[in-house]
């Protein structure tokens, strides 16, 4: 399964930068998604939840998910349109000389921490 793979990628790349910043809880981690990446993300959240139970890191953390709307441009009249729509045939020429402006991206874009909570003090 694809997404299995993601989350395992996405755990480990949040086990490097946690190491690097001595953070040893994550509260909560936000994924840009592409609308035509492929990626289905109600396999990633399942993914992610059954993961997250298992490791001390991210227990508990709520996974975050923004999709990224993909756009296509033409390269017979320079346009660009919502491939998510029209696929590759421009809507406005009807040319299929188009390719892929964004969309087909995943990324991290947020890892919050959870910091340790100072000890109360006496006053
Ligand atoms: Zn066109």
């Amino acid at each position: 399964m694809h997404e299995l793979g993601i989350v395992k990628h996405v755990i480990k790349t949040l086990r490097e930068v946690a190491e690097e910043n001595s953070v040893t809880r994550i509260g909560s981690v936000t994924l840009e998604v592409g609308e035509v990446s492929g990626v289905i993300t109600e396999q990633l959240v399942d993914c992610w939840n059954y993961f997250r139970e298992r490791d001390e890191l991210v227990r508990g953390a709520p996974l975050y998910i923004e999709t990224l709307e993909a756009v296509t441009f033409c390269t017979a009249c320079e346009k660009t349109y919502r491939t998510v729509d029209h696929g590759r045939i421009c809507p406005f020429c009807g040319s299929g000389e188009t390719y892929l402006l964004r969309g087909n991206e995943f990324c991290i874009k947020q890892i919050e921490a959870e910091t340790a909570q100072e000890p109360a003090r006496e006053e």
